[in-house]
C-alpha cells in the first residue's frame, strides 16, 4: 500500500497515536476495574492473531501512525509478547514502541521485550503500602512490582513511568509519599483522574480527587513549577529545588483533553475505536479474515476516524457508559 494522507477527523484533529490491546485479561482484579472473579474472557479464536496484528499495525503505519502503545488487559499474559513487539517492529521501524503494563511480571520480561525492539514502560502503582496495593489489586504483589520496575530500569525501557489512579477515600492520602517516592528514585508519577470505566459501575464522581487538588496537595510540601507541556494529555511538572522525578496529572474527567486527542484504538479482538468512551467501534477483523485487502482495511479506520466525536460527554447529564469497560477496550 503506497502512503497514505494522515487519519484527520472532523475536527481536524490527526489520530497518530495507537494503543493496541494485546488480551482482555489479566493476572490483578483492581477493585476500580475488574470484579474478583474476573470477567467473561474472549475465546482464543476471537483474539486477533500475532499475524492480524502485525498486519493491521503494518496499514496504520501506512495511515500516518506514529507510536504504538500496547495495552490490555495485562499485555504480558498474551503468550510471547516479545515476539509480537519484534514483529510490530519489522512493520515499523521508526515507530516509538511503549507498553502500559502492571509490572508484576516484568522482572522475567523486560529483557527481551527491550531486545525485540520495545522502547519503554509505564507501569501501573497505585499505592506504595503493601497492605493497600493488596487491597486494591487483590493481589500481593507490591515487591514483585517493584522488582519489574528495577528490571526495566535495567533493561533500559526507560524512562519507566508511573500511573496511579487516584480514588478518594482509597488512595488520597499517600500523594505526597507518592511525591517523595518520585524525589528519591527519579520516576516521574502520573496522576490520573477515576473515570467512570469500572466493570462494576461503581464510579462516583465523588470519588473522582480532581487533578487541581493533586497539585495543591503536592505543591504545598514540595513546591513545583510547570513545564513545557509535551503532545501528551498529561501536565508535567517539576520540583522547585531541582529534586529528581516530577509528576504529571491526567484530568480526563475534570479537565478533559478531547480537543487536543490524538489517540485512536485498537482492542484485542479487532474492534477500532476513536476514543475510550466511544459507544461504537469498527470492526476490523471480521472483514480482515474474509479476505479485505489492506487498502479497504485502511478505507474502513479512515471512515471511522472521519465520524470521531468531538469529545466525551462525562460532565453532562446526557453521558452514557461504554458497554465495555477500560480492561476490555484497552487502557
Ligand atoms: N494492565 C495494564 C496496566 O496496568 O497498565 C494495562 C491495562 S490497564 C486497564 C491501563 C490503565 O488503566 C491502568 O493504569 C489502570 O490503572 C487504568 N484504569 C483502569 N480502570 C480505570 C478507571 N476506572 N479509571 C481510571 N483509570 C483506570
Amino acid at each position: 500500500m503506497t502512503p497514505q494522507p494522515p487519519l484527520v477527523d472532523g475536527f481536524g484533529r490527526i489520530g497518530d497515536d495507537l494503543r493496541v490491546s494485546v488480551t482482555d485479561r489479566c493476572n490483578f482484579r483492581c477493585t476500580y476495574c475488574m470484579p474478583e472473579e474476573g470477567l467473561d474472557w474472549l475465546p482464543r479464536d476471537q483474539l486477533l492473531h500475532f499475524e492480524e496484528i502485525r498486519r493491521l499495525v503494518g496499514v496504520f503505519v501506512e495511515l500516518g501512525i506514529r507510536s504504538v502503545k500496547i495495552t490490555g488487559g495485562e499485555p504480558t499474559v498474551r503468550a510471547d509478547l516479545p515476539s509480537l513487539i519484534g514483529m510490530i517492529r519489522e512493520v515499523g521501524p521508526e515507530l516509538e514502541i511503549s507498553m502500559t503494563t502492571n509490572g508484576v511480571l516484568l522482572e522475567r520480561q523486560a529483557q527481551a521485550l527491550a531486545e525485540a525492539g520495545l522502547q519503554r514502560v509505564t507501569v501501573s502503582l497505585d499505592s506504595l503500602l503493601t497492605h493497600r496495593f493488596k487491597e486494591m489489586t487483590r493481589r500481593d504483589a507490591l515487591s514483585k512490582v517493584f522488582a519489574g520496575i528495577a528490571a526495566a530500569d535495567s533493561a533500559g525501557l526507560t524512562p519507566v513511568k508511573i500511573n496511579c489512579v487516584v480514588i478518594a477515600g482509597t488512595n488520597d492520602d499517600e500523594l505526597v509519599e507518592f511525591a517523595r517516592w518520585s524525589r528519591d528514585t527519579g520516576h516521574v508519577v502520573r496522576f490520573i483522574e477515576y473515570m467512570p470505566l469500572d466493570a462494576e459501575r461503581s464510579w462516583e464522581r465523588e470519588k473522582v480527587v480532581a487533578s487541581s487538588e493533586v497539585l495543591g496537595t503536592i505543591g504545598a510540601t514540595y513546591p513545583l513549577v510547570g513545564l513545557n507541556s509535551d503532545p501528551e494529555p498529561a501536565a508535567s511538572f517539576g520540583w522547585q529545588d531541582e529534586a529528581p522525578g516530577g509528576i504529571g496529572v491526567i484530568s480526563s474527567v475534570t479537565e478533559p483533553f478531547c480537543d487536543t486527542c490524538n489517540r485512536l484504538r485498537l482492542t484485542s479482538e479487532g474492534q477500532f475505536r476513536s476514543c475510550l468512551f466511544a459507544l461504537d467501534s469498527t470492526d476490523l477483523r471480521g472483514p480482515m479474515r474474509e479476505g479485505a485487502t489492506d487498502l479497504e482495511l485502511a478505507d474502513l479506520i479512515r471512515a471511522a476516524v472521519a465520524v470521531k466525536w468531538e469529545g466525551h460527554r462525562i460532565n453532562h447529564p446526557d453521558f452514557v457508559r461504554p458497554d465495555k469497560s477500560m480492561s476490555m477496550i484497552g487502557g
